[in-house]
């Protein structure tokens, strides 16, 4: 039975993950197919501000047909609600950190350790996990799909499959960020991708539409939907994922866009403070595709800057 009770073959059943010590309550749709198969946790707003992978979780709860379905697919369609009502970038209000770096959690920790290990909980349920995120709300982002280094041959190998199936041209194999969904995935023997969709705080329906044909996409190459998955032109794929994180404060003023090549040393972006006078000509540290810059003016230290992939 597990964590989450009370469904029947051929069911779609609705509720609320309760995460204990908190008065948090992740919405959740427990779709059961008409066979037995495989397990496909799908989890939306794990960053509250990347809207795009939380209404396509919405609609695929809506619209996937236990009928057709092979297997379970388990749809968190708003995994961290504090950060969503708060409209919040990066961080749970609760206790200021970023949940996609606390994973697999701590049922007795701060409020996003806890929403991690409920989490981690319900994917102890499943044979897969599609994590569904974006550019934050003050991010510009050319989309992408990561999967893990770590873990098994065989999770690393069905991990990258899934990515390839998700139908993103663009994919980062990625040795992974501590604390990231993925890799504590990968740690628990469970193949995990993210893919990243949708920028700036807006809900686009071409992002909203990525995000729902890839989860399909994903299903159909499991076997758990009927069909195989449309032909995809070959990805490029990105072995070096770099930050760029800021050395300090300060008002930042990006000059490269996600989508274009920078070059080794090139200047990305200039911090300067309240006067205008730099402080930083932050440079990009190899030859790559910038996937995400920063789109905020006011940078706090150590927040993201921008993102360079190369091969
Ligand atoms: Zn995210």
């Amino acid at each position: 039975m597990g964590i989450l009770r009370g469904a029947m073959e051929g069911s779609r059943l609705r509720g609320v993950l309760a995460v204990p010590g908190t008065a948090v309550e992740i919405p959740y749709t427990d779709l059961r197919g008409a066979t037995d198969g495989p397990t496909l946790l799908v989890s939306g707003g794990v960053h509250g501000g990347e809207y795009p992978g939380i209404a396509a979780a919405i609609e695929l709860a809506r619209t996937l047909d236990p009928a057709s379905l092979r297997g379970r697919v388990i749809v968190l369609h708003l995994t961290n609600p504090p950060a969503f009502w708060a409209k919040s970038q990066y961080y749970t209000p609760l206790d200021g950190k970023n949940l996609n770096r606390c994973f697999p959690g701590d049922a007795e920790g701060t409020a996003s350790e806890r929403i991690a290990a409920r989490v981690i909980g319900v994917l102890h349920e499943a044979n897969a996990w599609i994590d569904m995120h974006g550019g934050d709300i003050h991010e510009e982002l050319v989309p992408f799909t990561i999967f893990s280094d770590r873990g098994q041959d065989d999770v690393r190998s069905r991990a990258a499959e899934m990515a390839a199936a998700y139908g993103i041209p663009r994919l980062v194999r990625s040795a992974s960020v501590a604390g990231g969904s993925y890799a504590a995935a990968a740690e628990l023997g469970v193949p995990a991708i993210l893919p990243e969709a949708g920028q700036g705080g807006e809900l686009d329906p071409v992002s909203q539409a990525i995000h729902v044909h890839g989860v399909q996409n994903v299903l159909r190459a499991l076997g758990m939907l009927p069909g195989g998955p449309p032909p995809k032109p070959d990805p490029t794929v990105y072995t070096r994922f770099v930050w760029r994180r800021a050395p300090e404060a300060g008002l930042w003023r990006p000059r490269v866009h996600p989508g274009t090549t920078v070059s080794a040393g090139e200047v990305a972006g200039v911090l300067h403070d309240a006067y205008g006078d730099t402080l930083h000509e932050v440079r990009s540290p190899e030859r790559g595709e910038v996937l995400f810059t920063a789109r905020s003016l006011a940078i706090g230290e150590d927040d993201p800057l921008f993102a360079v992939a190369a091969p």
